[in-house]
């Protein structure tokens, strides 16, 4: 028997007849683009996050891109970015012109703080990008105060926090726009890309349903150069379904990652923390650390229980940048946590017997390794 690292076909079949119904209704109500379904998913997705607007668009980059775009970062721009997230992050930045300066995050929660903006800030540095990596949140509120002190834009990387809250609020309510993606991997998943941006801005709101049709507001008057990006009725649909079941999807990872953490604890393994005092944690990833990680891995496999790696190599030293001005060893912090991590299952599609099961399986994969 295996146990896979995220059976999306198990999590659809939970929702069973309901999501079913309503991608019949949509197919035939024949709108499939800016329709009621878009438009009542946008009031949702803003009112659970705790912001005044929500605009969908086609992917988690584009809300990150068209956000920096929005409000007019580019070519002399520098946009602090963590050294250790998915490529995404800094591929925004690119796409706008601008450069991504990364910043050393903390090894043990693996978020950036104040320290690491402060010791990356450039003169040139118009807004920073924290992300909330693995769906523990970043200090949004330490990180916004930091940044509003030297006029910076602060966007939040919130594609793996749905759902997660910091100092009692909510992730996206920080009153800073927050960039989502729907991947059908994310904890809100559509069935194919999706992304959102929330804020409170208006104007700002107003730029990006601009900027995600062409430039346009009125059909065949183009305004700015835009792009199309946008959410179509039938992931809109199936995200309105999927909403409702996210606090409760989230629970279920909160309860995978307490049984891990208590049975993992005498594994030599570091393990994450759980969430403290006014805090949620999304758990999109359950990320353990191993000096024998590939080995481990290796173990799990033969034990059955199938494991990733988020992410094996820092955008740094990714082909793509390979004439900037990074080498291997310059971000030490990230190098060592792309050497050290691994995912273990984690998902609504997971019960909390195969947990168990996983959790026996690397405390075994384990002793084996240091006998
Ligand atoms: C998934 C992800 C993105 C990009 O989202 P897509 O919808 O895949 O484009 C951006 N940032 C982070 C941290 C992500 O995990």
């Amino acid at each position: 028997m295996t146990i896979p690292f995220l059976d999306l076909g198990a999590a659809y079949a939970e929702l069973g007849e309901e999501l079913d119904a309503e991608l019949v209704r949509v197919a035939r109500g024949g709108r499939y683009l800016l329709g009621e379904e878009l438009l009542a998913f946008e009031r949702e997705f803003a009112h659970s996050v705790g912001a005044r607007h929500c605009v969908g668009v086609a992917t988690g980059l584009d809300a990150l891109t068209l956000t920096l775009r929005a409000c007019n970062v580019g070519a002399g721009d520098d946009v602090l970015v963590p050294s250790n997230t998915f490529i995404a992050t800094w591929l925004a930045v690119t796409a706008t012109g601008a450069r991504p300066v990364p910043v050393e995050p903390d090894a043990s929660t693996r978020n950036v703080t104040e320290a690491g903006l402060e010791a990356a800030v450039t003169p040139a540095t118009r807004a920073v990008v924290p992300v909330h990596l693995y769906g523990r949140p970043a200090d949004t509120s330490a990180i916004s105060a930091w940044a509003h002190g030297r006029s910076l834009l602060v966007l939040e990387d919130a594609a793996q926090a749905h759902g997660a809250v910091v100092g009692g609020r909510p992730v996206g309510s920080f009153g800073v726009p927050a960039a989502w993606s729907f991947y059908p991997g994310k904890n809100l998943g559509a069935l194919g890309d999706g992304g959102a941006v929330t804020t409170d801005d208006s104007e700002l709101a107003e730029r990006l349903r601009l900027l995600r049709n062409y430039g346009s507001r009125v059909k065949y008057v183009h305004e700015v150069s835009g792009v199309n990006s946008r959410l179509d009725e039938l992931q809109a649909a199936v995200l309105r379904v999927k909403l409702r079941r996210l606090a409760e999807w989230n629970s279920r990872r909160q309860e995978i990652a307490e049984l891990y953490v208590a049975k993992l604890v005498d594994t030599g393994l570091v393990l994450p923390s759980l969430p403290g005092q006014g805090e949620v944690f999304s758990w999109h990833l359950f990320v353990v650390r191993s000096p024998q990680r590939d080995a481990l891995r290796a173990r799990l496999r033969a034990l059955g229980v199938e494991t990733l790696i988020h992410y094996s190599t820092p955008p740094h030293v990714q082909p793509v940048y390979a004439s900037g001005p990074w080498k291997s060893g310059d971000l030490p912090v990230a190098e060592e946590l792309a050497a050290t991590v691994l995912s273990l299952p984690i998902g609504p599609h997971l019960t909390l017997a195969s947990a168990h099961l996983v959790a026996e399986a690397v405390k075994r994969a384990t002793q084996e390794l240091a006998g």
